[in-house]
């Protein structure tokens, strides 16, 4: 069976028996001399060497912001990344980033993005030099967010493979490279970030769900798949303003998943319109269960994230319930998101105490 550590820790005080362990869904805010705060795709403020280094040390600073913060499974909070989808792009064969057009993503908003030009492919690794930097400032489980295969397709546009499924699978094939370098880096949960699950239904089912176990193939360590509404940018608050009072996108993908191979599905609960009930689907599964809502600048109280746990514990066992973020935080200033981090550990820490009390 697959445990929470894919090695032995030595720190004895943190153990993979902690109930609730606390984590971020991923990117987290960046200190403003390194790029533009509350902004996505935020050009960086150094260069060269000096952006390096400044890229460890906020790796640095957010670790310790999430270790402050008593978060259990800590993260890079994405820091040496512009954007969680185009920087891995960035650095593959195959897309050409002068030639740009412009595209709906998520079949929502306008963007201007990079070409498929010919067959792609990843010459080295992406973030497996980020990963080995982040495991050796600390002993806690760390996370790794990629992105997921059809995430990453509807973030391009293709004028080689002309079939969205194809494409998908070569990423799959890709992103599976880069895990097995990242798993023997010492990541204890890899994580893949899918909001296009929450949109093109038909080709989840179809090959979605089938790309993101290609990308996991043949992992010792824990699998997680992130499936959101997005960061709170004025384009995602738009879209779920036409969603109605009852957000059911979770339900069309959650059959599929759970008789997938994935270990922990990533999903957004608190503020949501998405009814906790669709949690039964995927039972028996681990759930990252979003406790914190990151389109707002309002900090959730620990009894607020407590009552979020209480809901999602009708549905989710709890020993397989890790509290969370919605989305990441990105788009957030630092201080606001170091506050919801504070609430979703003390939040925590409530049910923590009413299950022991319980049992
Ligand atoms: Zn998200």
């Amino acid at each position: 069976m697959k445990t929470l550590f894919n090695k032995p820790l030595t720190n004895k005080t943190l153990t993979n028996k902690k109930t609730l362990p606390t984590s971020t869904a991923g990117s987290l805010p960046k200190p403003a001399w390194l790029a533009e705060p509350e902004t996505l795709w935020s050009p960086w403020k150094l260069q060269g060497d000096e952006l390096t280094e400044g890229k460890h040390d906020a790796l640095c600073l957010s670790l310790q912001d999430q270790q402050h913060a008593g978060i259990d499974i800590v993260s890079d909070g994405e820091q040496t990344r512009q954007h969680f989808v185009t920087t891995f792009i960035e650095h593959l064969n195959g897309v050409d980033f002068e030639k740009r057009k412009t595209i709906k993503i998520r079949d929502r908003y306008e963007a201007s993005v990079p070409t498929v030009v010919g067959p792609v492919s990843r010459q080295k690794s992406v973030f497996v030099e980020d990963a080995k930097f982040l495991r050796q400032q600390t002993k806690q489980p760390i996370k790794w967010a990629l992105p997921g295969p059809m995430t990453m397709i509807d973030t391009l546009y293709d004028d080689h493979y002309k079939s969205r499924e194809k494409l998908a699978w070569e990423f799959a094939k890709i992103l599976n490279q880069e895990a097995k370098e990242l798993e023997a880096a010492g990541v204890d949960i890899i994580q893949f970030d899918e909001p296009a699950f929450n949109v093109f239904f038909d080709e989840v089912n179809k090959w979605g769900i089938a790309c993101l176990e290609k990308a996991i193939e043949g992992l010792k360590c824990e699998t997680a798949v992130h499936i959101c509404y997005g960061y709170g940018i004025k384009a995602n608050t738009d879209w779920k303003k036409t969603l109605g009072s009852e957000w059911r996108q979770y339900e069309e993908a959650f059959p599929k998943l759970k008789k997938s191979n994935i270990d922990i599905i990533s999903l957004e609960c608190h503020n949501s319109h998405v009814p906790m009930e669709l949690l039964e689907l995927i039972r028996g599964k681990k759930v990252m269960v979003g406790a914190i809502d990151v389109a707002t600048d309002t900090i959730e109280t620990p009894e607020e994230v407590a009552n979020t746990l209480r809901k999602a514990l009708k549905f989710v066992d709890a020993d397989k319930l890790y509290p969370c973020t919605n989305c990441g935080m990105a788009p957030l200033s630092r201080k606001v998101a170091t506050a919801k981090l504070n609430a979703l550990s003390a939040g925590a820490e409530i049910i923590r105490k009413e299950l022991s009390a319980l049992s």
